[in-house]
Parts: C-alpha cells; structure tokens; sequence
C-alpha cells in the first residue's frame, strides 16, 4: 500500500490543486492532503476553512483525505506511514525551489521520496495567488476554481472589505 502526501497552502485550492489530487489518487493508494497551518504568507482563508473547502471539492474521490498540518513536510509524510511527498510543477520558475525542497527533504528523510507531477496544460497559468488577484478586480474565475470555491472566495474578500 503506498500512501503519498500532497502538501501546500492551498489558500484556496484551485483546478490545478484538483487536477493534481486527482491525478495522484490514480497512481496512489491514499493520498493525504495537507494543508499549511503556519504559513508564512500569512493566507486569506484560516486552515479551516481551507480544510473544509479542500473535503467538500473532492467528496466524491474516496481515497483522498484532507489534514491540517504543521512544520516539516517529511513529518507529516511520516505521520500517515507515506513513502512519497507529491508536488506540482508548473513551469521552470517553480522548478529551482521545489528541487532544492525535494533535496532538503531527502537529507532530512531519505525513506521519503518527492515525486512531481506536471500541470495539465489547461491549468498551467493557475495559481490560488493569481486567482485572488482577478478576484479582488472583478474578473472571470470560472477557469480558475469550481463554482463553490469561487463563492467562498468572493463571500471572504467581501467580508474582508466590509472589517
Ligand atoms: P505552496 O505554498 O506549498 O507552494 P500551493 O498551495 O501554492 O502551496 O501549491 C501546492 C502545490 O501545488 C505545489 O507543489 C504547487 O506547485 C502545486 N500547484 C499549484 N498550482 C498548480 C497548478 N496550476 N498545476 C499544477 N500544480 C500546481
């Protein structure tokens, strides 16, 4: 049984966020999402409600469990028995940082291994920092995120304005 965990912000999860889950519960037996408590870009949705939007967007994939978690990757990695930490990878700027996380990682555990999964094309220029960027101004998200992440995007911004 091989479990792999996928770890980010995911403040909020986006198309390329799900495409990656789902891509990676095909190759996986269990795939444990986790989702950063302390980040340190201090993120729009609490690591509750970015827990809970993460459950109700993959309902419907039943190997996939969503977690909050702190610290190190390789920790949460060996909490849930994982042998893999999965990552995106969008283009080349992503490239340098994650390679030299996924070297970190190694040193720090060398039972885990980092595997990377590339974008699908259609979702290449998605990033859940983008999409509050079009949010803020108005634009179209309907390529960026379902319909339900879309609104707990535009309730929060709106709650936000009105503090
Ligand atoms: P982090 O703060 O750890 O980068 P993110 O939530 O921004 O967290 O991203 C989590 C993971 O998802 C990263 O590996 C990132 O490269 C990947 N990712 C983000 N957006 C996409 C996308 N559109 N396509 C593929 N992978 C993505």
């Amino acid at each position: 049984m091989v479990t792999a965990v996928y770890p980010g912000s995911f403040d909020p999860a986006t198309y390329g966020h799900l495409d990656i889950i789902k891509r990676a519960s095909l190759s996986f037996d269990r795939v444990v999402v986790g989702v950063l408590h302390n980040s340190s870009k201090s993120p729009l949705f609490s690591v509750e409600e970015r827990v809970n939007i993460l459950e109700k967007a993959t309902k419907n994939i039943p190997n996939v469990l969503i977690r909050p978690f702190d610290g190190l990757s390789v920790n949460f990695a060996r909490e849930h028995d994982a042998q893999v930490i999965v990552r995106g990878l969008r283009a080349v700027t992503d490239f340098e940082y994650e390679l030299q996380m996924a070297q970190t990682n190694r040193v720090l555990a060398p039972d885990v291994d980092t595997v990377f999964l590339t974008t699908s094309l259609e979702y290449a220029y998605v990033s859940s920092t983008i999409m509050k960027e079009v949010a803020r101004y108005d634009g179209d998200l309907s390529k960026f995120a379902p319909p339900e992440i879309i609104q707990a995007l535009q309730d929060k911004l709106q709650e936000e304005k009105s503090k």
